[in-house]
């Protein structure tokens, strides 16, 4: 059953990865020589959920899960550090969304990590989406399955392991922190279609407008953008729309006045901006184009999330005024830098009053906060606190 309801068809789940995975590993690792070790794996895992949500809360998802297994603390710790880098390349490289990295207070650390990291992400209606986790297990994950080692001193040892993943709520995210009323902006590194090629100018003229399409459509496959041509009976209105939708970053227009002078029109997706721009280098210009829109996409993800983002809030009274205020102007309320002691209570007690959680402490505060927030005694670490997905 599924939170206490019976569930309208069978499901036969698998257990956790980490008990085949922790049986494997203790199978396998008996001696240095056989560390350090690597799984990595993409599988589809079940949650119940009461409330579902397209891509960031689903009852089934595809994620991403890796297990190394180490000799020492330090190596393990590296490989975690590692690994929240390489979430934060993607994330905000490829995906174009900022985040800050950062640790887990305790009470949202996973089950059993010693240290659990996170990148966190801002979306547009000011909520944070975890987009990644990393973490050190000490040697727990051994002790709890026996996996030991014969060192180079002839000791046996528990090996020191980690985890991490992230998952297609990714997908989501880049959906949130970028789409708009006309539907989604796909950062030009992560879309399928990164230019759509549309003829237009009247039907009769068309086929003097392919002699210079096809031509080009070859030149910018050829430098090795993602191009498509939609050709297609419909306006090219129509095609627009469907294409904005869509997410395209980039629209190519070419109509016959445009041939005769050398020319092609391209319409940006983020910023809706139409330029003319010479058919000489086209390729070039596409290819510059999008390396442009990719980071003027992140940019202006990063100035929403440092406007939403608040340094100043030092008491209970004014987080809870300022929520209240954000409510009423129909604003998002945004993440609080806030101080903390490091007590759990006063932690929950934040929530419970707000409904803001602990996001991560991140390693690189924009200020460092003096007292906490809540009981006003000093502060041990300074918090992003927001509501999350
Ligand atoms: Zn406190």
């Amino acid at each position: 059953g599924g939170g206490g309801e019976p569930l309208e068809e069978k499901l036969a789940l698998r257990p956790t990865s980490e008990t085949i995975i922790g049986h494997m590993y203790s199978q396998w690792i008996q001696s240095y020589r056989d560390l350090p070790v690597l799984i990595n794996q993409w599988a589809n895992v079940f949650r119940w959920e009461k409330r579902t949500m397209p891509f960031l809360r689903t009852s089934e998802f595809l994620w991403q899960e890796g297990h190394t297994a180490h000799a020492t603390e330090e190596e393990a710790r590296q490989e975690t550090m590692q690994m929240l880098e390489i979430y934060r390349e993607v994330v905000e490289q490829e995906l174009a969304i900022p985040v800050w990295k950062g640790q887990k207070t305790p009470s949202e650390r996973f089950a059993g990590a010693v240290d659990t990291y996170s990148i966190e992400a801002m979306m547009k209606d000011g909520k944070a989406v975890q987009a990644g986790t990393s973490h050190y297990l000490g040697d727990k994950f051994a002790r709890g399955f026996e996996i030991k080692f014969l060192d180079r001193d002839n000791q046996f040892k528990y090996v020191h392991t980690t985890s991490w993943g992230t998952s297609t709520r990714l997908i989501g995210s880049m959906i949130m922190v970028h789409g708009d009323d006309r539907g989604l902006v796909l950062p030009p590194r992560m879309a399928p279609t990164q230019v759509i090629m549309i003829p237009v100018g009247p039907m009769k003229l068309r086929e003097k407008v392919m002699e210079a399409f096809d031509p080009l459509f070859d030149e910018i496959k050829a430098a090795g953008v993602r191009v498509r041509a939609d050709l297609r009976e419909e306006t090219p209105g129509w095609k627009f729309n469907e294409w904005e939708m869509r997410g395209v970053p980039l629209r190519l227009e070419l109509g016959p006045r445009d041939v005769e002078n050398g020319q092609v029109i391209l319409a940006r997706r983020d910023t809706g901006e139409k330029v003319t721009v010479s058919l000489e280098g086209i390729a070039q210009t596409v290819v510059q184009l999008l390396e442009e829109i990719q980071q003027n996409m992140f940019q202006k993800a990063l100035a929403f999330r440092d406007e939403n983002s608040h340094l100043g809030i030092d008491t209970l009274e004014q987080l809870t005024a300022h929520i209240a205020k954000s409510e009423s102007e129909n604003k998002t309320s945004g993440w609080v830098l806030a101080g903390w002691c490091g007590d759990d209570a006063c932690e929950s007690k934040i929530k419970e009053e707000t409904k803001f959680t602990s996001r991560n402490i991140p390693f690189e505060p924009p200020v460092q906060k003096k007292a906490c927030i809540c009981c006003g005694k000093e502060s041990q670490h300074s918090v992003w606190f927001g509501r999350a997905y």
